[in-house]
């Protein structure tokens, strides 16, 4: 058994912004119940959202801020969370790391340095809880100062560093290292200086002692000019140390026999049931209430990166078949205002919620029959394994953890009962749209696309697996 102190910016349902959020609770929960000792460190943001009891644990002060933690369990499970408390600098409602104009706070860089630097008091057991962990296990940039800052403790745990998403590297002026008083070994060429910036996601990627990504294919992606960002040369210097687990999802969260949200529940045996979330969506969201159209769904932050431009792209001659999209999402302005003008333009097809709502993504996920992922690249990708598990067939491109987790529909994968949807390759609406027209073919072969759902629906995409990857990686180092 392990202990393990486990490091995120976001922890889903205490707060979550995207894949992060579900990862960083879901993964605690898999390794819990394989029988680690862990722990979730996260900053006790204004906006959390706690149940149940949550206890005063210890107080302490960096650099004349008072921090206090608090603890408290991942609802409903028995995780335990230690919630970061520093009001000086954790004191604006809403996104972790935005404002409300969508950029990022001013004093992020002062924020998620002190976050890490209490991760380290913690780590160390400065803070005298008689809980020292074995591993410190952090994600993405915002902790990413934590395997830096303890490479310089003697006697320290060990640190593995998880990378959710290259894209966000936390980046910051060269003042930043003096004003936020890091320690001057750190700065140089193979340690946080990257092209003359502070980078806090390379204190992650040059100091941890395993650097793991979230799919084997994001992690050879990573490794090249196309998707490293400028720290491919790093990545691929370190690649005996980095490995590639998928991301499971939370499958009592995730489950058409139990989940509350939807309006009918089903499972891979009683599949003509779906059609109630069909009709229930359409209702829902004004669209023309129509069994055999086939009614595509999305749900995305709306940013480049998921391909919304291609998706924009493609509407006017989408709309030319006959479907419906309905697509929750919020992000990109701009993405925001055009996805809006072409729904005005056909209401009885085209629907676009900008928000940001749980409990549609659950009912979209059960009342969709395809689900649209076209994204230039994906880390993981979860909503393509959800659909997957509410027979609501995926059309992805073939990128990252979407190419690892989703089997095109071809001659040989459906004599073999392998295939569960649509892989494209190309990154363009022309693609795309041929990818959707394929799609419409097979879902009006109504024995084709049962066998799509029925090989989706049996997939495993529990953590089970990847947890036990995450334990045997602990034991390596
Ligand atoms: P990313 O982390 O890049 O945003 P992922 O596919 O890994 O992408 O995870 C996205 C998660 O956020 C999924 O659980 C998805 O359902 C959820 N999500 C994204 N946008 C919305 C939204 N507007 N409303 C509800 N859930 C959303």
């Amino acid at each position: 058994m392990k202990k393990i102190l486990f490091v995120t910016s976001e922890a889903y349902p205490l707060i979550k912004t995207g894949g992060l959020g579900d990862v960083c609770s879901s993964l605690p929960k898999a390794l819990t119940e394989l029988g680690q000792d862990v722990r979730v460190l996260l900053p006790k943001y204004p906006s959390l959202k706690t149940v149940g009891e949550v206890r005063f644990l210890c107080s302490l002060r960096i650099d004349n801020h008072p921090i206090t933690i608090f603890e408290t369990t991942i609802p409903d499970s028995p995780v335990i969370a230690w919630l970061v408390d520093c009001p000086d600098l954790f004191n604006t409602l809403g996104n972790p790391y935005l404002d409300e104009q969508g950029l990022p706070w001013a004093n992020n860089a002062d924020r998620f340095t002190l976050f890490c630097r209490v991760a380290v008091e913690v780590a160390m057991d400065k803070v005298n809880r008689d809980w020292r962990p074995d591993i410190v296990h952090c994600n993405d940039w915002q902790s990413g100062l934590v395997p830096a800052l303890l490479s310089l403790e003697i006697d320290r745990p060990k640190t593995v560093f998880t990378i959710h998403n290259m894209a966000y590297q936390g980046l910051f002026p060269v003042q930043s290292i003096y004003s936020l008083n890091l320690p001057g070994q750190l700065w140089n060429p193979n340690g946080l200086e990257f092209y003359g910036m502070l980078s806090f996601i390379k204190g992650g990627i040059a100091y941890a002692d395993r650097i793991t990504t979230v799919s084997p294919s994001y992690a050879l992606e990573i490794q090249t000019p196309a998707f490293g960002y400028g720290l491919e040369g790093l990545l691929a210097h370190r690649s005996d140390d980095l490995v590639g687990i998928i991301n499971g999802i939370d499958t009592n969260e995730w489950n058409p026999e139990t989940d509350p949200y939807i309006a009918q529940r089903y499972n891979v045996h009683s599949l003509h049931e779906k059609q109630f979330n069909k009709s229930e969506l359409q209702r829902r969201v004004n669209l023309p209430v129509n069994e055999h159209v086939p009614l595509f769904g999305l749900i995305s932050r709306l940013v480049e990166q998921k391909g919304i431009d291609m998706v924009i792209e493609c509407l006017p001659d989408m709309v030319d078949l006959p479907m419906q999209l309905v697509l929750l999402g919020n992000g990109d302005k701009d993405f925001e205002q055009r996805l809006q003008n072409l729904a005005h333009l056909y209401p009885d097809k085209i629907v676009i919620i900008i928000d940001y709502d749980e409990s549609l993504a659950h009912l979209i996920e059960a009342g969709a029959d395809v689900f649209l992922m076209p994204s230039r690249f994906e880390p993981c990708g979860l909503n393509q394994m959800y659909s997957q598990r509410y027979g609501t067939i995926p059309v992805v491109r073939k990128t990252g953890g979407l190419a690892d987790t989703v089997v095109d529909t071809l001659p040989e994968t459906l004599n073999n009962n392998s295939a569960t949807g649509i892989v494209f390759k190309e990154a363009n609406a022309g693609a795309l749209l041929e990818a959707i027209k394929r799609t419409m073919l097979l879902y009006h072969n109504h024995d084709t696309w049962r066998q799509l759902q029925t090989n989706a629906m049996h997939r495993d995409f529990s953590w089970r697996s990847s947890a036990e990857q995450y334990i045997a990686l602990y034991h390596s180092i």
